[in-house]
């Protein structure tokens, strides 16, 4: 199979596997056991810690390990006080919309920040915001369908200096550009294991002890008394694995995705009637989302599928659902155009080959419709 679909998933790297493997075959021990065999997976989890905080540039103390992006996200949004104002971008991630839909009908205040034809924040929407006096922003720093990178420093430190709180979801953006939590001076920031390498089911918000975090799993008091439950120690090593590997190899990864998405655009190009989304801003050397005039986007995916091509017609979330990627249309595409997109995200094993392949069964594809 061609797996062309990394910003759904990864596979798991062969090197995570080994480090996981003595945690569920021999070290079962509870982390809050004071024992031997308990205090050997505490130091497992300390050293995931320290391994997570390193790929963000951040304290290990500030790591909240949680069942993934998701949940990192539901808690961030969680922290929002009673009767408090919240703001979101328009592109943000269902785990972002929909928290937030909900807090809104519990009567927070919500407000969506408008983005231009590329995704990126609108200054007419930005001095709305400031009007709008939100108690918390929440940014995503690389977007999930278009890979597009928003300039969260920037935006951080002017709101942080009118008192809001500011996170970001960086769950697309980390081991694929650098991501320093410190410089992009933010609050509070999301991570997941299986978008790097790591197992699923695993993630972290990484927070700032000035923010009141509200759990939203009360229990036993792990995780700080932040997120109650006896901790995924097989899953956490893993996911501290793939941190590290993530940074070590940073530079190497993004210039091989880079040089990979190059010569795929390049090649995109020739297909006649087809639209680079956000072609010529910041975007993520793995992501590359288009769409091709009078070609329906699930069929192509379908098709694909049959030539053992795997890739996506938008979010993961949002495929299935016949409806036009809500990004998309933030962004102001035309529906039949969105309705077409095909979202490419490419990973660290794919290879140039496997690029050729795939621009040839698109064009035989296309040209058959
Ligand atoms: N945020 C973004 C931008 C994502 O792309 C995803 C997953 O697709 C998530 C959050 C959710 O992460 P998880 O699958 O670990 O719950």
């Amino acid at each position: 199979m061609i797996y062309l679909d990394h910003n759904a998933t990864t596979p798991l790297d062969g090197r995570v596997v080994e480090a996981m493997l003595p945690f569920l075959k021999s070290f079962y021990g509870n982390p809050s056991s004071l024992y031997r065999h308990g205090r050997l997976a505490r130091s497992a989890l300390d050293t995931a810690r320290e391994q997570v905080a390193a790929l963000v540039d951040a304290n290990p103390a500030a790591v909240i390990f949680t069942s993934g992006g998701t949940e990192a996200n539901n808690l961030a949004l969680a922290s929002l006080p009673a009767a408090c104002r919240l703001a979101i971008a328009a592109t943000e991630h269902p785990s972002i919309t929909e928290p937030a839909k909900r807090l809104s009908r519990q009567g927070h205040g919500l407000s969506i920040i408008a983005v231009d034809g590329n995704g990126l924040l609108t200054e007419a929407a930005l001095s709305q915001l400031m009007g709008f006096q939100p108690t918390l922003v929440s940014l995503m720093l690389a977007n999930n369908e278009t890979g597009v990178v928003q300039d969260v420093a920037a935006y951080a430190g002017q709101w942080r200096e009118s008192g809001i709180i500011v996170h970001t979801d960086a769950v697309q953006a980390a081991g694929k550009i650098p991501v320093s939590f410190k410089r992009l001076g933010v609050q509070m920031l999301s991570l997941s294991s299986h978008k790097i390498y790591g197992p699923k089911g695993c993630g972290a918000l990484v927070f700032d002890k000035s923010v009141p975090i509200n759990p939203l799993i009360v229990g036993g008091g792990q995780e700080q008394d932040l997120r109650s439950g006896t901790e995924n120690v097989a899953a956490i090593v893993g996911f501290g694995k793939a941190a590290e590997l993530a940074k070590t190899e940073l530079a190497e990864r993004g210039k091989h995705l880079l040089g990979l998405r190059t010569l795929l655009e390049a090649n995109l190009e020739a297909i006649p009637g087809l639209s680079m989304f956000a072609k010529n801003v910041n975007r993520l050397p793995n992501t590359v989302q288009f769409g091709i005039d009078g070609v329906d986007g699930e069929m192509l995916l379908m098709k694909l599928d049959k030539k053992n091509i795997a890739v996506s017609s938008g979010s993961a979330c949002a495929s299935g659902g016949g409806q036009p990627s809500p990004v998309l249309m933030a962004m102001g595409v035309n529906p039949t155009l969105a309705k077409s997109a095909i979202r490419i995200s490419l990973g660290i094993a794919n290879t140039e080959a496997e690029i050729v392949q795939f621009i040839h069964v698109v064009k035989d594809l296309v040209s058959q419709a």
